[in-house]
């Protein structure tokens, strides 16, 4: 069952909700409003790229390695 995020439009707080269908009535539990819009922005932020930035070059050295004669 998915599990959405929403935020209040007159109070400004955030709950979640388990929805089963889109057409079903949210309303907000601190204020009871029914004015509430979901947010989408959660499962976006967990999708990040993978890690390019990490050198997977093992060693460590900045140099070529032994017998490279370069120290
Ligand atoms: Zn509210």
């Amino acid at each position: 069952m998915p599990i959405y995020e929403y935020i209040c439009d007159d109070c400004k707080s955030q709950f979640e909700k388990i929805v089963i269908n889109r057409q079903q009535e949210i309303s907000c539990p601190n204020c009871s409003s029914n004015k509430a819009s979901i947010q989408l922005s959660v499962f976006s932020s967990a999708i990040s790229g993978s890690p390019k930035s990490s050198s997977g070059s093992s060693g460590g050295g900045s140099c070529c390695g032994g017998g490279c004669g370069c120290h």
